[in-house]
C-alpha cells in the first residue's frame, strides 16, 4: 500500500520525462504559434463551478468527480476538466473587458476523474487545452482543429482521423431532440442504464454512448445536420470550406455530441486506430453559452483538451522515437587526493551553464568511467597528478576518443569546442 501508488494514477520515471518536455515544448510551440498565451488554474475549484459549467446530466459530474469538504465546510472538486476554470479566470479577471478575442492554452493541467482504470483511461490525466474566448467565427474553430492536427502530425502521429459535427444551438437542438426522442420512444427498453436515463434527461448523449447495445440502437437515428438552423448551417459550411482549404482530410460524425453539456454548434474529435480500438487523443467544440451560464454576459468560445498521456501512448504505439537528451555534457573524474579540484572544476562547469558532474559515492577511476559512459557524458575531464600539478585537466570527446589537455580556467570553453555545442 505504502509504496504502491493510488489506481488510475501514474509516475513519470525520472528516466522518460524527456518523453513529457519533448511533448509539452511542442505543444507551447503549436499554441504560440496561433497567438495563444498560457494560463494556469488552480487544481481545485468551488464544485457549483463545475455542477453549473459541466452539466447535471454528464457523466463526470454524475459519477467521476472527486469532490470533498475542506475544512472549512466547503465544497471542493479536483479539476474534472479544465474549460470551467478557464471561464473561472476570463470572468474573475475581466479579461472578457479586455481587446478580444482571449486565447489561452493550458499546459499539463492534472484532470481528476473517477473511472475504471484501463488502458488510456486513468483517474488522474495531464491535458494541453486551448480555448478562444469573444470570437463566434468558425475560422476560430477551424484554427484549433488545425492546431491540434498540426501538433500531432508533426509529433509523427500518422494514424489520425479528424471527425466533426454540429450539435446546432438552443434554437435549433430542441426540434431534434424531439425528433430524437421520438426515434428512442420504442427502444427505451434495449438501452443501458445511464441511457435510459439520457432519454429523459439529455437525449443527444444516447448517440455517444460507449455501450455496444446502444451503439447498436442509434445506428439509423436521424442527424443533427438535417436539423441545423440557418445561423448553425452557414457556420458548419464554413468550418468545412475552411478545412478544405487548409487541405486536412476530415470526417462528418453525426453521432460525435461529446461527454460535456456546454457544447453548442461544433463538436470534433481527433481519434487514433489502437489494437484495443479506437482512442481519443483530442476533444474540443465550441460553447457559446457557457460564459453567460457562468455568470457572465454572453461570450462565444470554443476550445479542445488533449490528453498527454495519451499523446505519448500514440507515440508509443507508432513506435516513434523521441531525442534523448543525454544527462551530462561533461563528467569530471579524478585520482588519488584531487577530489576537492573536481569539487571546484564540477562546480565551475556548472556556473558556465555546462550540465556536469561527478561521482559521490567514492567510486574507483575505472568506475567513475564506467558510470559516464552510462549516463552517456558528451566529455570527461580527468584530474590526475600530473594535471593537478600542472593546474590542467584532460577532456576526452567520449564519442571520438578525442583527447586534449587543457589549463583549468579554459575547461568550460573547450568542451564546448570539443562537443560542437555553442
Ligand atoms: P473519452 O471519450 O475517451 O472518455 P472524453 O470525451 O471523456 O474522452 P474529454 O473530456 O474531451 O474526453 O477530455 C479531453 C481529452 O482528455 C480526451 O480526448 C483524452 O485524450 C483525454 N482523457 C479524457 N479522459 C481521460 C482519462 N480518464 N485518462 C486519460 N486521458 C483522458
Ligand atoms: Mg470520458
Amino acid at each position: 500500500m505504502l509504496t504502491q501508488a493510488p489506481r488510475g494514477t501514474k509516475d513519470v520515471l525520472p528516466a522518460e520525462s524527456y518523453r513529457w518536455q519533448y511533448v509539452e515544448a511542442k505543444m507551447r510551440k503549436a499554441a504560440a504559434e496561433a497567438g495563444y498565451r498560457e494560463a494556469r488554474t488552480p487544481v481545485f475549484e468551488h464544485t457549483e463551478l463545475f455542477l453549473r459549467g459541466v452539466g447535471d446530466t454528464t457523466d463526470i459530474v454524475q459519477k467521476e468527480m472527486y469532490t470533498f469538504k475542506d475544512k472549512g465546510d466547503r465544497s471542493i472538486t479536483l479539476k474534472p476538466e479544465g474549460t470551467a476554470g478557464a471561464v473561472r479566470l476570463l470572468l474573475e479577471h475581466n479579461l472578457y473587458a479586455d481587446t478580444l478575442p482571449c486565447k489561452l492554452y493550458y499546459l499539463n493541467a492534472p484532470i481528476f476523474r473517477y473511472e475504471a482504470p484501463q488502458s488510456g483511461r486513468l483517474r488522474e490525466h495531464h491535458q494541453f487545452g486551448v480555448e478562444c474566448f469573444g470570437a463566434a467565427d468558425a475560422t476560430v474553430d477551424a484554427e484549433l482543429i488545425l492546431l491540434a492536427y498540426r501538433l500531432l502530425s508533426g509529433l509523427g502521429v500518422s494514424n489520425l482521423s479528424v471527425n466533426i459535427n454540429s450539435i446546432g444551438c438552443p434554437k435549433c437542438r430542441p426540434a431534434y431532440h424531439a425528433r430524437l426522442k421520438g426515434f428512442l420512444a420504442g427502444k427505451v427498453e434495449n438501452l443501458c442504464a445511464d441511457c435510459r436515463n439520457r432519454f429523459e434527461r439529455n437525449p443527444l448523449r444516447v448517440l455517444d454512448c460507449k455501450v455496444p447495445a446502444c451503439q447498436a440502437e442509434v445506428k439509423d437515428a436521424p442527424s443533427m445536420l438535417d436539423c441545423l438552423c440557418d445561423e448553425c448551417r452557414a457556420h458548419f459550411d464554413k468550418l468545412q470550406a475552411c478545412l478544405k482549404v487548409s487541405g486536412i482530410p476530415y470526417a462528418i460524425d453525426s453521432r460525435i455530441v461529446r461527454g460535456l453539456d456546454y457544447y453548442t454548434k461544433t463538436v470534433f474529435e481527433l481519434i487514433t486506430k489502437t489494437p484495443q480500438g479506437n482512442l481519443t487523443v483530442c476533444g474540443g467544440g465550441r460553447y457559446d453559452n457557457l460564459v453567460e451560464q457562468l455568470g457572465g454576459d454572453p461570450l462565444p468560445a470554443v476550445g479542445f483538451g488533449m490528453g498527454i498521456e495519451r499523446v505519448l501512448m500514440l507515440l508509443d504505439g507508432e513506435g516513434i522515437e523521441l531525442p534523448k537528451p543525454n544527462v551530462y555534457d561533461v563528467f569530471v573524474t579524478w585520482m588519488g587526493e584531487h577530489e576537492m579540484k573536481a569539487f571546484a572544476l564540477v562546480e565551475q562547469l556548472r556556473a558556465a551553464g555546462l550540465r556536469a558532474d561527478m561521482d559521490h559515492t567514492g567510486r574507483s577511476l575505472k568506475a567513475q568511467f564506467k558510470y559516464a559512459n552510462k549516463m552517456q557524458a558528451a566529455v570527461t575531464a580527468t584530474i590526475g597528478d600530473e594535471e593537478a600539478a600542472n593546474g590542467a585537466v584532460k577532456l576526452k570527446n567520449m564519442a571520438t576518443r578525442e583527447e586534449k589537455t587543457v589549463p583549468t580556467e579554459e575547461a568550460a570553453a573547450a568542451v564546448r569546442a570539443m562537443t560542437g555545442e555553442e
